[in-house]
C-alpha cells in the first residue's frame, strides 16, 4: 500500500513546501480553458494541503513542446481557471518551472497559497528525466505528491526523477482513489464482471485485454477492435482495417474463451467515412468495398441487454464506433445510457479512456451517473494489464 497525503499528521504540512505533480494537460482554445474536468478533479488535493497549512507548488504538462517554448502551451490560462473554482486564495503563477525566478517566488510563498509552474515540457529535460533538472524541482520543496495518476506510466523527471529525493513521497486524493477502484477492478472485482472493449486499435490496449478477458465473466467487443477478432473466426469484415499481429491471439482468445466472448452480429458500414450519406446497416458479414463504422442495432440492444443483467462491475473501456461522427454514433450512445442505467440500478460502474469520456458526454450521461470515471487512459490500462507504474512504485510504502 501506497502512502497518501491523508496519512501525515496535519501538523507535518504546517509552514511545509509540497511539490504536486498535477494533470491538467487540459484543452486550451484562444488563451481560454475550454474543457475543465482535471482541473477541477485536482480540487479536493490542492484543498486538503492548503488547509493544513502548506504552500502548494503545482507543476503539469500541456501538449507536446518537445523542449521549447511555447506561448499556445502556457498554463498562464490554467492558472486563471484553478483562481476560479479553488476555495483557497488566488492561484499565483509563475513563466518557467526551474531558475531564479521560481526560487525566488517559492521562496515567497506562505502557508495556504498556491503557485502554478509554467510547463514542465518547455524543457526537454521533464521527459528525458534528467538528474540536474530532476534535483532543481525537488530543491522547491519538503514533501512530493503524485496526483497525476495519468502521466504515472511515464518515467519523466516530475513523475519519476524528482521523487527520490523526498522522504515523503505520497500519493494524491485521485491518485488514491484510481489506484483503489482499479486495483479492486484488477485484482478483485464485484461479479459477474462485465468488460466492454471498443476503441481503434488491438495494439493500444493489449495488455489489459490479456488481463481483463481472464478474469471477466462476460466480454463485449466493439468498435475497431471487433474486425480483428471477427475475422480470425473467418468472419468477412469487408475492408474494415484489421491487425494482423493480433489476429493468431486474438483466434486463440475466442476458441479458448468463446463463452464469454461477444462480438457484433450486425455493423453500420460505409464506403469510407467521409461520404455522408452513404452508411447503412447489414446483418452478418460485410461486403467488399465497406467498412464497419459502428455496431449495428440488434448487436447494440444484445450489449444493452447483457449490461442492464449485470448486477456486479461493469468496465468500459472504447468507444463502439465512430462515434464523433453522428452516423456512426448509435451504438456508443446507446451502451453509455445502458451503463448509466446499470448504476442507477446499482452495479458498480467505471469508465476509462478520454475517448470514451468524451463519448459519454456525447450520450449526455452525466459523471456522476457512473460510479468512478478513470482520468488515467493509457496509465489505465497499463495498470490494469498488472505492470506497475513509474510514477507510482516510486511513492512511499506505507
Ligand atoms: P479511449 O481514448 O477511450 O481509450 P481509443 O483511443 O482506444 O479510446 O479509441 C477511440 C477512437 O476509436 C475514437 O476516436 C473512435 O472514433 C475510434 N473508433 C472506434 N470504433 C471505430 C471504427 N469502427 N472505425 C473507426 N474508428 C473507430
Ligand atoms: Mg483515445
Amino acid at each position: 500500500m501506497k502512502m497518501t497525503i491523508t496519512d501525515l499528521p496535519d501538523d507535518d504540512y504546517k509552514g511545509k513546501k509540497i511539490f504536486v505533480r498535477v494533470d491538467f494537460n487540459v484543452p486550451v482554445e484562444k488563451g481560454k480553458v475550454s474543457e475543465d474536468y482535471r482541473i477541477r478533479r485536482s480540487i479536493p488535493t490542492i484543498e486538503y494541503l492548503a488547509r493544513k497549512g502548506a504552500a502548494v507548488i503545482l507543476a503539469s504538462h500541456l501538449g507536446r513542446p518537445k523542449g521549447k517554448v511555447n506561448q499556445k502551451l502556457s498554463l498562464r490560462p490554467i492558472a486563471e481557471r484553478l483562481s476560479a473554482v479553488l476555495k483557497v486564495n488566488e492561484v499565483k503563477f509563475v513563466e518557467d518551472c526551474v531558475g531564479s525566478e521560481v526560487k525566488y517566488s517559492v521562496t515567497r510563498l506562505e502557508q495556504g497559497e498556491v503557485l502554478l509552474l509554467e510547463n514542465l515540457r518547455f524543457h526537454k529535460e521533464e521527459e528525458a528525466n534528467d538528474p540536474g533538472f530532476s534535483k532543481e524541482l525537488a530543491s522547491f520543496a519538503d514533501i512530493y505528491v503524485n496526483d497525476a495518476f495519468s502521466t504515472s506510466h511515464r518515467s519523466h523527471a516530475s513523475t519519476y526523477g524528482m521523487a527520490s529525493y523526498f522522504n515523503y513521497r505520497l500519493a494524491g486524493l485521485l491518485v488514491e482513489k484510481e489506484l483503489d477502484v482499479l486495483g479492486k477492478i484488477r485484482d478483485n472485482p464485484f461479479r459477474p464482471f462485465i468488460v466492454i472493449v471498443g476503441g481503434a486499435k488491438i495494439k493500444d490496449k493489449i495488455s489489459a485485454l490479456k488481463n481483463l478477458i481472464m478474469k471477466a465473466d462476460k466480454v463485449l467487443i466493439g468498435g475497431g477492435v471487433a474486425y480483428t477478432f471477427l475475422a480470425s473466426k473467418g468472419i468477412s469484415v469487408g475492408d474494415s482495417p484489421i491487425e494482423t499481429d493480433f489476429r493468431d491471439w486474438a483466434k486463440e482468445v475466442v476458441t479458448k474463451h468463446g463463452d464469454k466472448i461477444y462480438l457484433p452480429e450486425d455493423h453500420v458500414i460505409a464506403p469510407s467515412a467521409q461520404k455522408k450519406g452513404k452508411s447503412r446497416s447489414i446483418d452478418g458479414e460485410i461486403p467488399e468495398g465497406f467498412i464497419g463504422y459502428d455496431i449495428g442495432q440488434r448487436t447494440a440492444s444484445i450489449y444493452t441487454h447483457e449490461i442492464l443483467s449485470g448486477e456486479g462491475t461493469i468496465f468500459w473501456n472504447g468507444p463502439m464506433g465512430l462515434f464523433e461522427k453522428d452516423e456512426f454514433s448509435h451504438g456508443t450512445i446507446d451502451v453509455a445510457r445502458a451503463l448509466s442505467l446499470a448504476y442507477w440500478r446499482g452495479a458498480n460502474t467505471v469508465v476509462g479512456g478520454g475517448d470514451t469520456i468524451a463519448a459519454l458526454r456525447k450520450a449526455e450521461v452525466l459523471e456522476t451517473e457512473v460510479d468512478f470515471v478513470s482520468t488515467g487512459g493509457g496509465a489505465s490500462l497499463v495498470f490494469l494489464g498488472g505492470d506497475e507504474l513509474p510514477g507510482i512504485s516510486v511513492l512511499s510504502d506505507k
